[in-house]
């Protein structure tokens, strides 16, 4: 079973490769600014002061639910057992894995439908699938082209949005040799055509969860293109995946919850289909599985339980608007950030699930300008837990650090510079003559050694000014006439 690729080391090669790349800037541009603008109208027609008290309920819930993690976990699991389904708990995504692959196995299953599930990306349970001799087919239609293009995804709600028409059209001919198409609405007909088939030959439907509700063992799958309720009703087993953060207490939780995700992700009212099952067909039951299985997976997640500091990312109910909203990600989009998710949680999460030293350049992949807290939905404070990752990456024990010894000693001199007046005065002075060979109107464009090469290799560094504040402020005083120093 191949290990899902983990490629966060590669951040500022990828980042640096991302920002050369005009196609990816432009798919970035066409894109980011819709999602942001539709949640902004979606907000202002709800009222600004009503969003606020649906997050903040949103929040209450989450953090309730987190609170009491192992009772919803255990009711969960109860209910669902109850009304007929199997839970399976897993400590690992590999441990994950296996139990899906000991249900196809026994099954025999030979064609696995997939509803989207960024779980089964940290799994890479296609890879180990088709390892199995089972064809797993994507259903979300920006997942099956990622899929076809062998590509992970580049965004948590929009996986294929970096590539074009044209790109799209070229890989239906290359893979489903169906050449032709230059319209989106042909290619998405020619799709789902395609996707009816294996639909009708699979015989086990994998999804994700949006939520499960403890109280009546129910997970709820959101989805705009209507595949996830095809991969629960049409195939004899559905296999849900979640991760053990998903749980909410209670039915009319939901009533909060899927007012905030779909507005927060794509501006919508509600989403197109939301699909609440409770297990396995019933007698009487028009459609459904004939099992039904709920995988319950940790995968790192209790050690955000665990940890005071980054708790809150268990709050995230994976809308995107973090990632739509971050100058970060707005210009170097997902797949710099060499994981599953990218973007500003995904700096939080990514460093814990696949450790801090090798994840290293992520809780520094943000300026920190706090529009992702300002925009998610359940007011999940990013910044400050990047932070939190940064001082760890400064003060972790040797071997474990994240920071080299250089970029120590750079920052504890910084420390004392701008501790001190004088020091910080004296400092700018010799900067001030340190850029004059660099400058041109005023702008440092290229520094050649580093660690300055690095900052200025992508963006101009606007020069000091002629004047500190330091000067300004007594030339200021001094003509006011009053003390020097207040
Ligand atoms: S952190 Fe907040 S804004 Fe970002 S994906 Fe999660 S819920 Fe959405």
């Amino acid at each position: 079973m191949a290990p899902v690729q983990v490629r966060t080391q590669e951040f500022p090669r990828a980042s640096s490769r991302a920002l050369a790349n005009g196609r990816v800037q432009q798919a970035l541009t066409n894109v980011m600014g819709h999602f942001d603008h539709a949640r902004e109208a979606a907000i202002q027609e709800l009222t600004p002061e009503v969003w606020e008290r649906y997050r903040e309920r949103g929040r209450e819930i989450k953090r309730h639910a987190m609170e009491y993690l192992d009772f919803y976990l255990e009711l969960l699991s109860e209910r669902v057992e109850a009304n007929g389904g199997k839970v399976h708990f897993a400590r690992t995504a590999q441990e994950a894995t296996q139990i899906v692959l000991e249900i196809a196995k026994a099954l025999g299953v030979k064609v696995a439908v997939k509803g989207k599930s960024m779980l089964s990306e940290e799994m890479g349970l296609n890879h180990a699938l088709e390892e199995q001799g089972i064809a797993p087919v994507e259903t979300d239609l920006g997942e099956y082209i990622i899929q076809l293009a062998q590509e992970p995804p580049f965004h948590i709600l929009a996986p294929a949005m970096h590539k074009t028409k044209e790109e799209v059209g070229e890989l239906f001919a290359a893979k489903l040799g169906l050449g032709g198409l230059q319209q989106i609405p042909d290619m998405a007909a020619a799709a789902r055509k395609t996707l009816r088939e294996r639909f009708l030959q699979a015989d086990m439907g994998i999804t994700g969860v949006n939520f499960a509700v403890a109280e009546t063992g129910t997970v709820v799958i959101v989805t705009n293109e209507g595949n996830g309720r095809m991969c629960t009703s049409l195939p004899r087993v559905h296999v849900a995946l979640m991760g053990m953060e998903k749980v909410v207490p209670a039915l009319e939780d939901l009533s909060v919850m899927l007012r905030l995700l779909p507005r927060a992700a794509t501006g919508q009212r509600i989403t197109s289909y939301v699909t609440l099952v409770s297990g396995p067909r019933q007698p009487g039951d028009e459609d459904g599985p004939e099992e039904f299985h709920l995988v319950i997976v940790d995968a790192g997640r209790t050690r955000l339980l665990a940890d005071p500091e980054l708790r809150e990312a268990l709050y995230c109910i994976r809308c995107g608007a973090c990632l739509n909203t971050c100058p970060v990600y707005r210009k170097v989009g997902g797949h710099a950030y060499g994981w599953v998710y990218p973007g500003p949680i995904g700096s939080v999460i990514t460093p814990v699930m696949v450790g801090l030293p090798r994840a290293r350049d992520l809780p520094f992949a943000s300026s920190l300008c706090g529009a992702c807290r300002e925009v998610c939905p359940l007011k999940i404070n990013i910044p400050l837990m990047l932070v939190s990752l940064r001082r760890r990456l400064m003060e972790g024990a040797p071997g474990e650090r994240g920071v080299s010894w250089g970029q120590r000693l750079l920052v504890r001199l910084w420390s004392r510079v701008v501790a001190s007046e004088g020091s910080l005065r004296r400092a700018r002075r010799l900067a001030a003559v340190f850029q004059r060979p660099f400058l041109r109107r005023r702008v440092v464009r290229w520094i050649p050694f580093p660690p300055f090469s690095r900052w200025t290799r992508n963006r101009d560094m606007p020069g000091l000014a002629r004047r500190s504040f330091h000067e300004l402020w007594d030339r200021d005083l001094k003509t006011t006439g009053r003390s020097k120093r207040p």
